[in-house]
């Protein structure tokens, strides 16, 4: 657990969330500003800033995508699939520093990203 860290607070339960998934590792839960139908953010218990600083902890990759998997599955939320995203730093849009992955779903989620080409 980081200090001050909001999502840490949310794991430990001292910031209320609305869970939708839960085990001892890792929590889903509703994301407060949804940008899909369906919005969740799963984060793992142990604290790090970005992907870039969890990429070394396999289990703990492999604890968080398992949770999606699990919670996908069991809403059925894979036959019509989703996007899974993690922002990373400034040009990512990352406002919370917390490593965490948005689980979007719910209805066909458009084109990935902003950039245009020619
Ligand atoms: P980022 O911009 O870092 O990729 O994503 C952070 C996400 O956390 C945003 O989508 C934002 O809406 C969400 N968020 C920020 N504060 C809270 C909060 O207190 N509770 C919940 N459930 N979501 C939050
Ligand atoms: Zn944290």
């Amino acid at each position: 657990m980081s200090a001050n860290c909001l999502f840490c607070k949310i794991f430990s339960g001292e910031i209320p969330s609305k869970k939708v998934f839960e085990n001892e590792v890792v929590i889903g839960f509703h994301d407060i500003h949804p940008q899909a139908k369906h919005h969740l953010l799963f984060i793992h218990k142990n604290h790090t800033k970005d992907i870039t600083e969890m990429a070394s902890d396999a289990d703990a990759l492999s604890d968080v995508f398992s949770a999606i998997a699990s919670f996908t599955k069991a809403k059925n939320l894979d036959e019509a699939g989703f996007r899974v995203v993690t922002n990373m730093g400034r040009h990512g849009g990352q406002t919370v520093f917390h490593t965490h992955f948005h689980v979007l779903a719910g209805e066909p989620l458009g084109p990935f990203g902003t950039y245009k080409s020619l």
